[in-house]
């Protein structure tokens, strides 16, 4: 099983020669997953190597532009390719009356579906789901409504004992039992635990994405226990300040939340253009978190190594 992100954009609203704005592809059990798709997202999709006409579902955390100028642009260049597949897109309510109208302008028509899910902005809920895996939507505290997200693997099945179900002649519907955790009755009566012959299931993971918003000790209860929080820091603690005032976080917010959530790993982006390296982050996150991590475009953080 894999789970893993690619970071398509690593900086805050305004593109620099080495960041673009916020987009991370998740792959997922291999569902594939897109959050948030600022300027330039198809463009780091091919630089990556990652075929976007995979991607089925797209989480667009709130409608600062750039977060989802690069919409339109990918939606276009998958009609080009020649896509049928259905899209899904979650996102604030106002998205499907933005992108909709250009996309039709002039009469145009895509070859395959665009749903529209509008995500309910002040609640945690989940808004996607399968066999093996939820995506939960949960509130974010910034100047416009924003939503953060939570992509959880479901509980996995116990594994079986080798060594133990030697001794027995087991059927597959006894394999499903034990996996689920129940107890089962053999051919003979005999009744076997499922303790005895399991051995405790593969960890859950689970990657948390907050961009953008400032401090809430609220959002850490949402991704409590997470295996990867991504949290914007789009500051250095010098410029608190500055990070107060536009609703935005320093490092030493995004640590607090990741101490207060008990993650085993925090990454940070959506960094200012005007901090040229990622030296400033790194020495600050040092002193606060030390599973830690600076993103930059291109990184892949694979949870199922951390
Ligand atoms: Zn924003």
């Amino acid at each position: 099983m894999n789970f893993y992100v690619t970071i398509l954009g690593s900086g805050a609203a305004l593109p620099t020669k080495n960041r673009m704005p916020s987009a991370q592809y998740i792959n997922c059990n291999n569902r594939h997953f897109l959050i948030d798709c600022a300027e330039g997202a198809q463009l780091q999709l091919r630089k990556y190597k990652i075929n976007f006409q995979k991607i089925s579902h797209i989480f667009i955390s709130h409608l600062h532009g750039d977060h989802y100028f690069g919409l339109v642009g990918l939606l276009s260049s998958m009609n080009l390719l020649g896509r049928e597949k259905e899209l899904t897109i979650y996102g604030p309510k106002e998205l499907e009356g933005l992108i909709r109208p250009m996309l039709e302008f002039g009469g145009a028509r895509l070859g395959f579906n665009v749903g529209f899910v509008e995500l309910k902005m002040d609640t945690n809920a989940i808004i996607y789901e399968d066999d093996i895996v939820e995506v939960h939507s949960f509130p974010l505290v910034h100047k416009i409504p924003t939503c953060g997200f939570l992509i959880k693997e479901k509980p996995k099945p116990l594994k079986i004992n080798p060594k133990k179900i030697k001794e027995y002649d087991l059927k597959i519907e006894h394999f499903k039992a034990l996996q689920s955790a129940q107890d089962i009755v053999l051919e003979s009566g005999e009744k076997c635990k499922y303790q005895e012959l399991t051995l405790p299931a593969q960890e859950a993971l689970s990657y948390a994405y907050c961009s953008d918003t400032k401090k809430s000790l609220t959002i850490s209860k949402h991704v409590t226990g997470a295996t990867v929080l991504y949290h914007e820091a789009t500051f250095l603690i010098k410029d608190q300040k500055r990070a107060n005032a536009t609703a935005h976080s320093s490092t030493k917010d995004a640590a607090d939340i990741a101490i207060a959530a008990k993650v085993k790993k925090l990454v940070v982006g959506h960094i200012s253009s005007r901090y040229k390296t990622n030296e400033g982050h790194l020495n600050e996150l040092k002193e606060l978190f030390l599973n830690s991590d600076v993103t930059e475009d291109g990184m892949c953080i694979d949870l199922t190594k951390v």
